[in-house]
């Protein structure tokens, strides 16, 4: 077997990565509209909306970029707790904007209680939450995050990156009232990297409306234009597009609460092996990430040396992220892993614990 159970980019079905070597076509063309188009209303279903849902080329970075510089002309609670939402963050202020952090342990949630304080003290017109932190593997309660935001603030925006969970978690985008979620290619949708998709509501939009410096690339506005043309201000990724076509249609008939439920089901496998083997996961119980493990280097070994073994036998693993590289390891399983990948892994796992 040679499979990768690193949080992105994941393994690529072979019939989807072929997708891609489908011949290009004019971008400004009926036949390209009409296919953009359903690659859209496929999408909705997935996202759990009825809003629009862009492609633009991109990754979940860049739809960061343009979630803070479209949505707030200046106040942004930024809620921080592991790499990913620091970035956002990082995003923020590097664009211009007055942006205070609500701060949480790497490795915790952040509270809900605590964003209520937060949003009582100041009026934020947008607050920026990472919903599956992958360098931590928290879950963070987006449900309940999103409703205090709209019972303490409900003129406050909200942001979401659900870029290591959208596709293989269920999140509710309009039943929680989300204004702004972006995903990546390259993680639970299981494309190669180079799309990035957001969902956004109309009250997002007109706020758009009264945000300067927008630019150009990211501008919402521009991108709702052509949006209703079936098409994008930019060249799109025509051979992506392709592929996510293909891949949209796999997911789709797999079912979105059997592909839920299988995520569900290997982060379990996954975790309550660690925790057999004398390895906890760093996130608390209940909210530990269905789509990445990230598990306490507990038994000190060398994650390097793991890895090259596992190598050896066609699959590998991630370290932890920045300060956690060598005090974690984590395991992704997501897109379109499956069990028996899973068992496979653990089976090789186990032979190297053994040989220590
Ligand atoms: N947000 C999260 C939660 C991520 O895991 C990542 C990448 O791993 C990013 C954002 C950045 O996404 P991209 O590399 O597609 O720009």
């Amino acid at each position: 077997m040679s499979h990768m159970f690193i949080p992105g980019p994941v393994d690529v079905d072979p019939d989807v990565l072929a997708a891609q070597a489908t011949p290009m076509i004019p971008h400004r063309s009926d036949e390209f509209n009409e296919f953009f188009r359903g690659t859209e209303a496929k999408l909705k279903k997935i996202f759990m909306t009825e809003n629009r849902v862009f492609q633009p080329p991109a990754t979940g970075s860049g739809m960061q970029e343009a979630g803070v510089r479209n949505l707030a002309q200046r106040d942004v609670l930024s809620c921080v707790n592991g790499a990913f939402s620091e970035r956002w963050y990082q995003v923020a202020v590097t664009n211009g904007k007055q942006a205070d952090r609500l701060d949480a342990p790497w490795g915790d949630i952040i509270p809900p209680d605590k964003l209520a304080d937060a949003l009582k003290k100041k009026a934020y017109e947008a607050v920026t939450i990472v919903h599956n932190e992958t360098s931590t593997g928290v879950e963070n309660p987006l449900k309940e995050l999103a409703a205090v935001v709209h019972e303490v603030s409900p003129d406050t925006l909200v942001l979401v990156d659900a870029v290591s969970s959208l596709g293989g978690v269920k999140i509710e985008t309009d039943a929680w009232g989300v204004d702004f979620i972006l995903t990546s290619s390259q993680k639970c949708l299981a494309l190669p990297p180079g799309m990035s998709f957001a969902a956004v509501t109309d009250r997002s939009l007109k706020k758009a409306e009264t945000v300067e410096n927008r630019g150009w690339y990211f501008d919402l506005l521009r991108l709702e234009k052509h949006r209703i043309k079936n098409s994008t201000p930019m060249t799109p990724a025509v051979s992506l597009i392709w592929a996510l076509n293909a891949e949209l249609d796999k997911i789709l008939a797999e079912g979105l609460e059997t592909r839920f439920t299988r995520h569900a089901a290997m982060a379990e496998r996954v975790q309550s092996w660690a925790l057999e083997h004398g390895m906890e996961p760093l996130a608390p119980e209940g909210y530990r990430s269905k789509t990445v493990s990230t598990i306490k280097n507990d038994r000190g070994m060398d994650i390097g040396a793991l890895n090259k073994f596992l190598l050896s036998k066609g699959m590998r693993i991630a370290n932890g992220y920045g300060d956690l590289k060598n005090k974690t390891f984590r395991i992704a399983h997501m897109g379109e892993t499956q069990m028996h990948h899973v068992d496979e892994l653990l089976a090789a796992f186990e032979t190297f614990l053994e040989k220590m």
